[in-house]
């Protein structure tokens, strides 16, 4: 059975590489029958943010993300927390130990920095505690078994490592990579338990992964130089022949390509990285923040979502709007790319466009009967509905809709410069004024018989359509652009048009 995992930190707000690992696991499990699960990995307590997880939850299921086994949905593998599960995770550590996988180390803080700091000063190009340093350390593999239980009974701090051994190749097949080799002699004796007895992300991922079936990992690439320390973990613990496949995807660049999309970049160019807006606490510094998000700053769902799916797959063809279902049906790892994908602010929006332009009036008037309702402004369905029909074409976000739209409910009090300074003139006034007078009775109220009654009246003054046109825009919207015209008018309604063009030529 397939089963795949999302297992966040509860350290701050999902980032959007969170929601694309999210996103892909759940598209998978789809599209091949399988289970998505979502677990809260939050052995890191000096880390953890108070409203984390729910912001986590919210943002999920915002985006149509749907988790069939795990926190907040419950099943029989639970409790989905790691820090419920600590009791958990001694069993293997001890068994780790029994086995000569793993050892006790009782070296202090001061201890390990002295040793990082005699092989900085060898210039040992990357310091670890591994086959050959612990040699020199305070350890259950260095000192006399005796002076081990002394020290355990005497309730001596300590922590248990894994014994990576010093000579041997671990490999691995990623789905996306291939075949991933490195050498033991590159990886930590990673801790395993910390002093207060909470396993540390390794420990508690691969008992976690294992007791709760997981078929495939699915994850970001920050965590293939884990992969092989899981691989031994998998092996030592005697589970290698369930060990799950894993997949790591490629990491999200900045817009520019200069680097890794991080949380902070957001904030600095402008632009959403998170789906939700966060007010919280920053994991590091402590202090209260607040990032953008794509719901509040008027994304749909279905576009984040479609324009996430692309970073880092695509379906081979030339198809680029897909709906979730769509997604599911296409989706495949093969079509996982191993490069990294730049993170394209304009691409989100354009996508954004096309969602919301496919919505119906009716979806879309609501939007916009909102912001009246902000402003103390009544307006109808039926209305709203005619002017975001003639408005979807030109809005990027719902938001839009009441700041381009707004003429419709205000006489405007200011006139777009360039197009006064360069088309206003006394015959065109006259000819505006001749407009209001005729538009009472008009024989046809609709954007056709405006028109008419528009063309005859400007060849009643002599003029031509064009050099009035433009003029009959800013006097009635204020604006130099929009909407078709003609249907501006009918939707305004002739008395409320001709009482404007008076207001204007005054
Ligand atoms: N807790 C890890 C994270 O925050 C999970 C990594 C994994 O999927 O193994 O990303």
């Amino acid at each position: 059975e397939v089963r795949v995992r999302f297992a966040p930190s509860p350290t701050g707000p999902l980032h959007i590489g969170g929601v694309r690992t999210a996103l892909y696991n759940y598209l998978l499990a789809r599209k091949l029958g399988g289970k998505m699960l979502l677990r809260i990995e939050d052995t890191d307590q000096n880390r953890f943010v108070p409203g984390a997880e729910e912001y986590i939850l919210e943002a999920l299921a915002w985006c149509g993300i749907v988790i069939d086994e795990g926190q907040g949905v419950g099943g029989p593998h639970g409790p989905y927390k790691q820090s419920e599960r600590k009791p958990m995770y001694k069993q293997y550590a001890d068994q780790l130990i029994a086995d000569g996988h793993a050892y006790y180390a009782f070296d202090t803080a001061e201890e390990l920095d002295a040793m990082r700091a005699r092989l900085q000063a060898a210039k040992v190009p990357n310091p670890q505690y591994n086959s050959i340093t612990r040699a020199q350390m305070r350890n259950s593999l260095t000192l006399p078994e005796d002076e081990v239980k002394a020290l355990l009974d005497g309730g001596a701090q300590y922590v248990i490592r894994l014994k990576v051994p010093r000579k041997e190749e671990v490999r691995f097949q990623d789905l996306i990579r291939g075949w991933v080799v490195v050498h033991s002699s590159a990886i930590d004796d990673k801790v395993l338990m910390k002093s207060d007895g909470m396993p540390t992300y390794h420990l508690a991922n691969i008992v976690d992964d294992h007791l709760m079936e997981i078929s495939h990992v699915i994850r970001g690439e920050e965590w293939l130089p884990s992969a092989p320390l899981h691989v031994l973990l998998y092996r030592y613990l005697g589970w290698e022949k369930t060990m799950p496949q894993f997949a790591h995807l490629p990491l999200l660049l900045k817009p520019d390509g200069t680097g890794k999309l991080s949380k902070r970049d957001g904030d600095r160019l402008g632009f959403p990285v998170f789906p939700l807006e966060w007010h919280g606490t920053d994991a590091d510094t402590g202090e209260a923040t607040i990032s953008r998000g794509y719901r509040e700053d008027g994304y749909l769902p279905e576009a984040l979502v479609n324009f996430l799916a692309f970073l880092g797959w695509n379906p081979g063809t030339q198809q680029e709007i897909f709906s979730m279902d769509e997604l599911i049906q296409a989706f495949s790892i093969e079509r996982v790319s191993k490069s990294p994908a730049k993170f394209d602010q304009n691409k989100v929006k354009w996508f954004n466009e096309h969602y919301l332009r496919a919505k119906s009036n009716a979806e879309l008037a609501p939007y916009l009967l909102d912001a009246l309702h902000e402003h103390a402004i009544v307006g109808s369905q039926e209305k709203a509905e005619q002017i975001v029909g003639v408005m979807k074409e030109r809005v990027s976000f719902p938001k839009d809709f009441w700041q381009e739209a707004k003429y419709f409910f205000q006489a405007p009090t200011e006139y777009d410069e360039a197009v006064v300074s360069k088309k206003w003139n006394a015959p065109v006034a006259t000819a505006l004024t001749a407009y209001a007078e005729a538009l009472p009775g008009a024989p046809e109220v609709s954007a056709e018989g405006l028109k008419t009654l528009f063309n005859d009246t400007m060849a009643a003054q002599g003029l031509k359509p064009g050099q009035v046109l433009q003029a009959l825009r800013v006097a009635v919207t204020g604006a130099a652009a929009g909407p078709d015209l003609f249907e501006t008018l009918v939707i305004l309604g002739v008395s409320e048009v001709a009482e404007r063009l008076r207001g204007a030529v005054a």
